[in-house]
């Protein structure tokens, strides 16, 4: 008996063409916020989908990847920078900021001292953050714990419009909005990424003082 061939091909044009448009870009980003406030947490339960009640100290920075897709055709890398809160390490934040997109700014619901970081840091790096441009977001974080709250989703809005900021309510214990704060978060970067692309054309590899790749 001959061979017979099929007519259909193992991998679909269309395939092919799908993977040939998807974009691959990195982005770094930074969690910062007061010690405690969950940063740790909300980084393990992103990349291993996980939560656990006692962890170690962050002790400088520690690492993150994760992969997710903005568009059907735009995969994101995120290098997420988990930051410890203490004043120690404050300067090592600081000599990060030079080289990210944007992150998140941590604070806890059931702590109100802890929104003083976010604003003393805030004070402390804006030179910094103007000459950045990158995309931050202000995190109320514990959203678990409502019997314990100290400031109300209201109050946290305003809070977060005073400093121009988008607001987002989050939980890595029971996995509320994780998933969804960094989607937003890459699609923000994605956009502000796309128009310094259109703006500068013939390959740029880098967007002012941050660094992304483009495979
Ligand atoms: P970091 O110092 O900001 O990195 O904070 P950690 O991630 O180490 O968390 C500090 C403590 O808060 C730990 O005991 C965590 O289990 C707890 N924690 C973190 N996220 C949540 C959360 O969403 N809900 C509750 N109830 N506890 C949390
Ligand atoms: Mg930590």
């Amino acid at each position: 008996m001959g061979q017979s061939w099929s007519t259909q091909p193992a991998v679909s044009k269309h395939k092919v063409r799908q993977s040939l448009r998807k974009f691959i870009w990195q982005f770094r980003v930074i969690l910062v916020g007061d010690s405690a406030v969950g940063k740790t947490s909300i980084a393990l339960r992103l990349t291993e989908g996980m939560f656990r009640d006692h962890l170690q100290k962050t002790i400088g920075v520690d690492y993150y990847i994760h992969v997710l897709e903005t568009t059907p055709t735009v995969r994101v890398k995120l290098q997420l920078w988990d930051t410890a809160g203490e004043k120690a390490h404050r300067t090592m934040t600081q000599s990060h900021l030079q080289t990210i997109l944007g992150g998140l700014l941590v604070f806890d619901l059931t702590n109100r001292q802890s929104l003083d970081f976010i604003t003393n840091w805030l004070d402390e790096t804006s030179a910094a953050l103007d000459q950045c441009q990158g995309i931050f977001i202000l995190v109320g974080h514990k959203s678990d714990l409502s019997a314990e709250r100290q400031i109300s989703q209201e109050e946290a809005e305003c809070i977060a419009a005073d400093m121009g900021l988008r607001y987002i309510e989050t939980s890595a214990k029971d996995d509320t909005n994780i998933q969804e704060v960094f989607l937003i978060l890459a699609s923000s970067i994605a956009d502000l990424v796309k128009a310094e692309v259109t703006k500068v054309k013939g390959g740029i590899t880098a967007i002012n003082c941050s660094v992304f790749l483009k495979q």
